[in-house]
């Protein structure tokens, strides 16, 4: 998995693990405003806070699950939808990384592709998988591109075969290069991949060794030609800035190499330091160096903007850019948004319905689940009130902007009269601004991103609730 910072993770949807800094929300209004008075780019809020999954409508109670769930899968499901498949394992555990969870071992390939396609056939006959076309469908991990080549065909064609993929349906494979063979390349091919998403992090091999990555700058490039030679399919690379010892300089020099290999596309993520990860343990008993501090990350983000920009590069989203129309990155700004999420494998975290699920994270009790048959669902979470608004403002602000009148109207809530206050101020600093119409974020606000829409939603989401109060 990438290290995104503004990625839905419980493998596929959901809250991330906790950073370091994070100390939960409280209910003080102030905490909604930035600081006055400093460079807003760098300063404008004292810490970044982690992409909050949207939950808070109710959890269903354990022993209602099943059923719940079940006669969830006989509704109908209408516009946007993505599907996700997680594959858990990793070769090795990168050092920032808060996601890893198994380590791999060639003889769980097969036992995992069967017990996953065996999840995916227990959907097979119901409405909420046959009923619409599914847009993106996504392998993640873990590092999907460490399972057996066989596998990978056999597991890429199941799921064409059992899932209504659209036409024109966008499918991902992520991974990273190293382990990743021609063979492997091919069978992704041959399953109908036409979109990688590779984790390279850096492309400087001190820092890959530092940060516990594998293979080494000659071999990520070589690789990625090797892939682009192919021409069947987008490649595009994440990179991350903010490892401990990364200067801006050698942030940009990463930045070049991957412009200079004519990619479909790259990603820039901020380096999250997640609290129980090695690199966070290694940073607070002092083993390690820190990793880059706030004006650091957010003087790298700026040379990030600047270095893509200039070489015309579109942007999808606050991290996303894209060199050819061949990248469009459908998977990720659906499933920031409302789309249906059917997710499979274990810890799997989906969307039904506007129904939030997760998959059980244990391997072992995941698997036995499948093999008997059942569901291997854990908990669900139903729709908090006005879902789909706050969905849409998520999306929208990934975006970088969002047009309230709009959503005004989609609604029936009354946005920009209920956020005043608050938007007002975020401009006086210098995080947003109008045009035409619309609410657009700066530079600086497009750094502070994940803190602004986390934000507007929980501000929206208290003056309409104390207007209902006040009107009851
Ligand atoms: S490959 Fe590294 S970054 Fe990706 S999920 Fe595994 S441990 Fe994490």
């Amino acid at each position: 998995m990438t290290q995104a910072s503004s990625r839905p993770v419980v493998e596929g949807i959901g809250s991330m693990p906790p950073l370091v800094g994070d100390k939960g929300t409280a209910r003080d209004e102030s905490r909604f405003f930035a600081r006055e008075g400093v460079p807003p780019l760098s300063h404008a809020f004292a810490r970044k806070i982690a992409v909050h999954p949207g939950l808070g409508g109710g959890r269903v109670a354990p022993e209602e699950m099943g059923s719940f769930m079940d006669s969830l899968l006989d509704q109908e499901r209408k516009g946007r939808s993505v599907a996700y498949i997680h594959v858990p394992f990793c070769r090795t555990h990168c050092l920032f990384c808060g996601f890893y969870k198994k380590k791999y071992h060639k003889d769980e390939s097969r036992l995992y592709t069967n017990a996953v396609i065996a999840e995916m056939e227990l959907w097979r006959g119901r409405k909420t998988l046959e009923s619409g076309p599914v847009h993106a469908l996504y392998l993640g991990g873990g590092t999907p591109t460490e399972l057996e080549p066989e596998d990978i065909l056999r597991l890429l064609k199941a799921a064409r075969r059992i899932l209504p993929l659209a036409n024109d349906c966008e499918i991902t494979v992520e991974g990273r290069l190293s382990n990743f063979d021609a063979r492997k390349m091919e069978a992704c091919l041959e399953g109908g991949a036409n979109r990688f998403s590779l984790g390279v992090q850096s492309f400087h091999t001190d820092i890959r060794r530092a940060m516990g990555r594998l293979g080494t700058r000659e071999e990520m490039v070589r690789g990625l030609e090797q892939l682009l030679a192919y021409g069947h399919a987008a490649v595009i690379v994440d990179l991350i800035y903010g490892f401990p010892g990364q200067t801006i300089e050698r942030w940009r020099e990463d930045i070049a190499v991957a412009q200079s290999l004519k990619l479909d596309g790259a990603d820039c993520y901020q380096l999250n330091v997640y609290k129980d990860s090695p690199l966070g343990q290694g940073i607070e008993r002092g083993n390690i160096t820190p990793a880059a501090d706030l004006p650091q990350q957010s003087a790298m983000f700026a040379a990030g903007v600047e270095a893509m920009t200039q070489a015309f590069y579109r942007r999808l989203s606050i991290s996303h850019w894209a060199r050819t129309p061949r990248e469009r990155n459908l998977y990720n700004l659906y499933a920031k948004g409302d789309a249906h999420c059917l997710a499979f494998g274990p810890g799997a975290g989906g969307n039904v319905q506007g129904v939030f699920y997760i998959n059980n994270g244990d391997y072992t009790a995941w698997m036995q689940a499948v093999q008997s048959g059942v569901k291997p669902w854990v908990m669900a979470v139903r729709p908090r009130p006005r879902h789909a608004l706050f969905k849409a403002l998520a999306e929208g602000m990934e975006q970088g902007g969002l047009d309230l009148a709009d959503l005004e109207k989609n609604f029936g809530v009354p946005v920009q009269d209920s956020c005043q206050p608050l938007l007002r101020q975020w401009h006086d600093v210098g995080l947003v601004n109008w045009e035409e119409g619309r609410l657009v974020l700066t530079l600086a606000g497009q750094f502070w991103q994940v803190n602004l829409s986390q934000l507007l939603q929980e501000y929206l989401e208290m003056q309409l609730e104390n207007a209902e109060h006040e009107t009851a």
